[in-house]
């Protein structure tokens, strides 16, 4: 087959969709320019769970050896609720004995990215540029900047998180909903590795939930750290605010009581971020020479912990998409085909499993509780909800994706 013709492509947003993006795009000869809103973008952010999906992309980009030295090995998903009660224990080496998640600093993934888009020869950084808008153009797609027009483009990518400034301009129909509940983090050091091997969990109803994620070695400095979630409405934030540290930090201890010694690290709540989260609905993810990937095509809360891994095989899935199509129309169409599934299943049961773990319901969590202990213990039930971590899953009809046998790198 005739190869496509390489294309002129701007990516808005340089986070973990937009990067990877651009690596794959200009290794397959496109010219790419990258256009990030923060002039000199950091590391920011706290634990995130690299998945095999994730891993595997990764390694086709050759950065997964970077990410394993400063990440944590995770075997398990451990939820109990408060009192010791399991409610789900899921283990990778259920489905393969070589899997594993990698708990991650976000701001680690950032930065082995960020260096690799400096580095490579075919991709432009523009930092410091705000991208408002796009206009369609005869042959193309122009940016628009706060300004006027940036650059007209082959394609555009929006890769800009899930407050996406393309959403109103790009002409792709698109569903947008706050949760009304998100999470307090806080990244402690851990330098006696108190917490390893697995993501833990405890819960109370839905309105409590308390997890540690080990995450290796923060962007900066080598001690290990981890990282601590609690579920907190929205709405009762500025509430947790004036309440003041100490009754908070005796009801996550009674949680947990290993983590105490980690919360005397917080001395002012304003060390205490809380994250907020959005559930972005597109029933197709591309229009006339523009494509939305990761976050601003389909947002989610991270109660699956799929994000980053989502927006990475987003990546590959559309550059391998652009380069088996014959043109660019076929190869957009071919994008939303091809991720219409995997993406399908993951929104699915994030909007289903949310409010079991994170709502004001007095009866989903109780309904949880009986629930979740039951599917545990039945083989087939639990092996789907192990690859639905492990980030392979297309729903219940179709095969789940598959790895490749060895590590390519
Ligand atoms: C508390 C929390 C926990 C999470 N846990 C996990 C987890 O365990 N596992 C997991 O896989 N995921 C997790 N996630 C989600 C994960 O971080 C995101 O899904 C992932 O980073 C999305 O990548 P993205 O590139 O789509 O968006 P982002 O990483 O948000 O990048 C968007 C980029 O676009 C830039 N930008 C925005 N607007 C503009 C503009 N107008 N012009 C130019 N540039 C712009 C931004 O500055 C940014 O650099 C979690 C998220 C949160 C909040």
């Amino acid at each position: 087959m005739m190869q496509p013709e390489p294309k002129d492509i701007g990516i808005v947003g340089c986070g973990t969709a937009g990067a990877a993006a651009s690596l794959f795009l200009a290794r397959a000869g496109h010219r790419v320019t990258v256009y990030e809103r923060v002039a000199d973008p950091g590391p920011v952010g706290a634990g995130i769970t690299l998945q095999p999906t994730g891993q595997m992309v990764l390694a086709r980009l050759g950065l997964l050896a970077p990410i394993l030295e400063r990440a944590a090995r995770i075997d398990r998903l451990h939820a109990v609720r408060l009192g010791g009660r399991t409610l789900v224990d899921l283990r990778y080496a259920a489905i393969d004995p070589r899997l594993f998640g990698l708990g991650l600093h976000r701001g680690v993934l950032f930065a082995t990215l960020h260096d690799a888009v400096q580095r490579e020869p075919g991709v432009t950084l523009r930092c410091g540029v705000h991208v408002t808008g796009v206009a369609h153009a005869k042959d193309g797609v122009t940016l628009l900047g706060e300004d006027g027009p940036l650059a007209t483009h082959d394609l555009v990518i929006a890769a800009d998180g899930s407050v996406s400034e393309l959403h109103a301009t790009g002409g792709v129909p698109v569903e947008v909903r706050e949760y009304p509940w998100g999470a307090l983090w806080f990244v402690a050091e851990d330098r006696a590795r108190t917490f390893r091997d697995e993501l833990y969990q405890v819960v109370r109803g839905a309105r409590r939930m308390y997890g540690v994620l080990p995450t290796g070695r923060g962007p900066s400095g080598d001690a290990p750290v981890v990282s601590l979630f609690w579920s907190v409405k929205v709405a009762d934030h500025a509430r947790w605010r004036e309440a003041g540290l100490a009754a908070w930090k005796a009801e996550v201890t009674s949680f947990d009581a290993r983590i105490a010694p980690f919360l005397e690290q917080i001395t002012d709540a304003k060390q205490v971020l809380l994250a907020k989260y959005r559930d972005v609905r597109m029933k197709r993810w591309h229009g006339d020479r523009i494509v939305f990937l990761g976050d601003a095509a389909h947002a989610m809360s991270p109660q699956l912990g799929q994000g980053a891994n989502l927006a990475l095989w987003d990546a590959m899935a559309l550059a391998d998409e652009l380069a088996a199509a014959p043109t660019l129309a076929d190869g957009l169409a071919g994008y939303s085909r091809a991720r219409r599934r995997h993406l399908g299943h993951y929104q699915f049961m994030t909007r289903a499993l949310t409010p079991l773990f994170q709502s004001s319901s007095g009866t989903l969590g109780w309904l949880r509780d009986r629930v979740m202990p039951l599917g545990n213990r039945i083989g087939p039930i639990r092996r789907l909800m192990v690859r639905t971590m492990i980030g392979l899953e297309q729903g219940i009809v179709r095969a789940p994706l598959r790895l490749p046998a060895a590590n390519p790198e």
